[in-house]
């Protein structure tokens, strides 16, 4: 495969594909955005489908309410029957094929708790005890990275390294790192260059789908003790799974691509207030929503190729400045329940997502 010159770079921070601070690029790549209605899951609980949501993916488009303006259109939509292998192949397996070009990849889940985010990333999914066809985004996405390497490793050579990390109550903790929780604590720091790093976060190395896999299950455990306590906490902090992947031709060791894949579960994107939060909960919750409307912004920002874009405001637009910049490909998958009584979640979603894909080049 031919290296592009325009994306070659080093892993030192001095990419040419132009992703510094100021997020400025001649080139220009859309957000794509992805919504996922996920089927009915609490019939105990009587959920009902809403009658006032109309999805039509052959029209890639959901209406909502009685008011036809309600009415919003996306890069792809997927209805409650769509399964996890039809997701992968329709939006996400080209995305990640970017990788290789030295392209950046980000993808992520954005939805309130419950909307399945999670089962859509695939982040707690256990190899050998989960189901395979309930494989979500992010096993697929490696699975698919390891077959790459394994086509390409006669002519290349490969070193592939993955860290995850959550961001909690805005601190930073390493998932991998086997100290107390305090040991876990990550600083962000920016090098004189522009780029943002995790300052001395765990990077394992990894050369199977095994192996790596095995380090999302260690670091998911590490998150909160229990299904339910898990879930608690899933929903109140972002989850960064990361793979750098670092491409060498054999006869030209001059020749090297890195790319960096970003896969993140949000936290749910309710509303504090909505919980009847109050204290630590409510602190949280604050924290929670600043960091997606900065997203929010950066985002729109990017679309409106605005010079100036505001990834400094918190942890989360810094952690994934490099990944939404000019350099990168991204996927947002916006998850929304049809059940009735998440009608006006769903609505914040579904603008919030509409607002993403405005970027265009
Ligand atoms: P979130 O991470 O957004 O809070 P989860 O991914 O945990 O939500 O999903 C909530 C529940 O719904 C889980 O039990 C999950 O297995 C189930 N679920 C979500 N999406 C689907 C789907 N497309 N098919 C089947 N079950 C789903
Ligand atoms: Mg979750």
């Amino acid at each position: 495969m031919a290296v592009d010159d325009a994306t070659k770079k080093s892993c030192d921070g001095t990419n040419t594909g132009g992703s510094g601070s100021s997020g400025g690029s001649n080139r220009c790549i859309p957000v794509r955005v992805a919504v996922r209605v996920r089927p009915l899951v609490q019939r105990a609980a009587q959920e009902y489908f809403s009658s006032s949501l109309e999805v039509l993916p052959e029209h890639k488009q959901i209406s909502i309410g009685s008011d036809s303006n309600r009415s919003f259109t996306y890069d792809y939509v997927f209805t409650p029957d769509c399964g996890q292998e039809e997701i992968y192949n329709a939006a996400v397996s080209k995305v990640v094929l970017q990788l290789y070009k030295g392209f950046n990849v980000t993808v992520l889940a954005y939805g309130q708790t419950g909307s399945g985010k999670t089962y859509s990333m695939g982040t707690n999914y256990v190899l050998d005890r989960d189901n395979e066809e309930e494989m979500g985004i992010i096993p697929r996405a490696i699975n698919d990275i390891f077959k790459s390497i394994k086509d390409r490793e006669q002519d290349y050579e490969f070193i592939v390294k993955v860290s995850f990390v959550e961001l909690y109550a805005d601190n930073l903790f390493d998932l991998l790192n086997v100290g107390s929780r305090e040991e876990c604590l990550v600083e962000i720091r920016e090098t004189p260059t522009g780029d943002i790093i995790m300052q001395g976060v765990t990077e394992v190395p990894v050369t199977s789908l095994r192996e790596t896999m095995r380090c999302l299950e260690q670091g998911s455990l590490n998150r909160a003790t229990g299904a339910t306590a898990m879930n608690a906490h899933s929903s109140r902090s972002h989850a960064l799974f990361c793979m750098t992947i670092e491409q060498r031709r054999k006869d030209d060791s001059e020749n090297m691509v890195c790319a960096k894949f970003t896969l993140v579960d949000l936290a749910g994107s309710e509303r504090a207030k909505k919980t009847g939060a109050t204290g630590m909960r409510f602190k949280e919750g604050v924290n929670i929503n600043q960091g997606l409307l900065a997203l929010g912004n950066v985002i729109s920002s990017l679309a409106a190729k605005e010079k100036y874009t505001p990834y400094r405001v918190c942890k989360l637009t810094r952690l994934l400045q490099d990944s939404l910049g000019g350099n990168s490909h991204t996927l947002m998958l916006a998850c929304v329940s049809p059940a009735d009584d998440s009608l006006e979640e769903t609505l914040s979603t579904l603008r919030y997502a509409d607002r993403a894909r405005k970027i265009k080049n």
